[in-house]
C-alpha cells in the first residue's frame, strides 16, 4: 500500500513533461560548471575527474530518491551531515574552522582557500571527499577500498565504479539520454499493467510493463548504463539488467536471445541492441512459448539501502514520443 502511495507521489512530482523539461534544462547548465570543478580538483589532487563525477552523481541520485536528505541545489551534490563535516565530538556541529574540524576528526575541508570549510560550498565539499580518497590512493583498487570504507556497501561501490566507467568511456557528463526499448518501425502494443495481480513476470504483483511484439523484434537499451546482470531466470527467462547513472536498474525479460558481444560489466547507450523479443521463461533454461511473445520491462530505484520497483509506463510514453520526434 505504502509502495503505491510513494509511486503516486513520484509520478505526480516527476512525470509531467513540464517537470522533465525543466529538470533537463537545469541539468545542462550545471554540467559544464560541474565538469570544471572536477577538472580543477583533478589538477590539484591527480584524482581522475570521472571518479569524483561518479561519487557526485551517486549522491545526487540518492538525494532525489530519499526524503531524509535535502534536495540538491548546488552543482556538486555530495552530502555530508553536519556532525560528519565538523567531527562527531565537535561541540559546534556547524563549525567552519578547518583547524578545529581537523582536531575533532571531521571530514570538512577548505577547498577554495578562503579559510572557511563550508559544507554548502562546492569546492569545499569536493575537497573534503578528495582528501578522504587521498588517504587511500588514487588508483582503481585504492579508490574502490576508499569507497567501501566510506559506504560499507558492495552494491554502492559497484554502482559508483560503473558510473566512473561510463564517464571515462564517454568523456563527458551528459549521459541522461533515453530511448524507447523497441524501434518505432515495428508493430508493438503496451498498456499500463503495473501493479496488476497477474502478469508474465513471476512476481507477486506485476512489477513492470509488458510490450507485446513479434518474436525477434529488436530490444534496445533505454539508457546509458552498465550491464549488471545477464542470464536465465526461471520466471524471467533470458533477461538483462542495466544500471543507469541515476542508480536506476532497467530490467528486460523473456528475451529470445542476447545481442552479440553483450557482456556483464560493459557500457551500453540508449538505442543499442541488447536482445530480441521472445517468450522465454517459466521453466528450466531454454523454456519458451508458454505465453505470447513480449518484452517485460521493469524499473527499480536504489536509495543506498534498498531497491524498489516503480512504474515504467509513464517513462515509456515519454521516450516513445521523444524517439518519434527525433525521426520526424
Ligand atoms: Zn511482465
Amino acid at each position: 500500500m505504502s509502495r503505491k502511495i510513494i509511486a503516486l507521489i513520484l509520478c505526480s512530482f516527476l512525470l509531467s513533461s513540464f517537470n522533465i523539461k525543466v529538470q533537463a534544462a537545469g541539468e545542462e547548465e550545471h554540467l559544464q560548471e560541474r565538469m570544471e570543478l572536477f577538472k580543477k580538483m583533478e589538477a590539484a589532487t591527480q584524482i581522475p575527474w570521472y571518479y569524483l563525477a561518479a561519487v557526485d552523481q551517486y549522491e545526487r541520485s540518492l538525494r532525489f530518491a530519499r526524503k531524509d536528505l535535502p534536495k540538491p541545489e548546488n552543482p556538486i551534490s555530495i552530502y555530508f551531515p553536519a556532525s560528519e563535516w565538523a567531527g562527531p565530538l565537535n561541540p559546534n556541529p556547524e563549525d567552519q574552522n578547518p583547524k578545529t574540524i581537523t582536531f575533532f576528526e571531521g571530514i570538512g575541508a577548505d577547498g577554495n582557500s578562503d579559510g572557511i570549510a563550508d559544507r554548502n560550498n562546492d569546492e569545499d565539499v569536493l575537497a573534503a571527499f578528495s582528501h578522504f580518497i587521498l588517504n587511500y590512493g588514487i588508483d582503481k583498487d585504492n579508490f574502490r577500498i576508499a569507497l567501501w570504507n566510506y559506504y560499507k556497501r558492495d552494491k554502492t561501490v559497484s554502482m559508483i565504479m560503473g558510473k566512473a566507467k561510463l564517464y571515462k568511456t564517454y568523456g563527458h557528463l551528459d549521459l541522461g539520454g533515453k530511448a524507447f526499448p523497441l524501434p518505432s518501425r515495428f508493430n508493438y502494443s503496451y498498456k499500463n499493467t503495473w501493479g496488476d495481480a497477474r502478469g508474465y513476470g513471476g512476481r507477486r504483483i506485476h512489477e513492470g510493463t509488458d510490450l507485446f511484439a513479434d518474436y525477434g523484434v529488436p530490444v534496445r537499451s533505454t539508457s546509458y548504463g552498465i550491464v549488471e546482470m545477464k542470464g536465465w531466470n526461471r520466471f524471467g527467462g533470458w533477461r538483462i539488467g542495466i544500471r543507469d547513472i541515476n542508480n536506476t536498474y532497467h530490467y528486460f525479460a523473456h528475451l529470445s536471445g542476447f545481442a552479440k558481444d553483450i557482456e556483464v560489466g560493459q557500457t551500453v547507450e540508449p538505442g543499442m541492441l541488447i536482445g530480441g523479443v521472445g517468450s522465454s521463461g517459466y521453466g528450466p533454461p531454454g523454456t519458451s512459448g508458454k505465453f505470447p511473445p513480449h518484452l517485460h520491462y521493469g524499473m527499480y530505484k536504489d536509495n543506498g539501502y534498498t531497491e524498489w520497483s516503480f512504474d515504467p509506463y509513464p517513462y515509456l510514453r515519454v521516450w516513445e514520443r521523444q524517439d518519434r520526434q527525433k525521426k520526424s
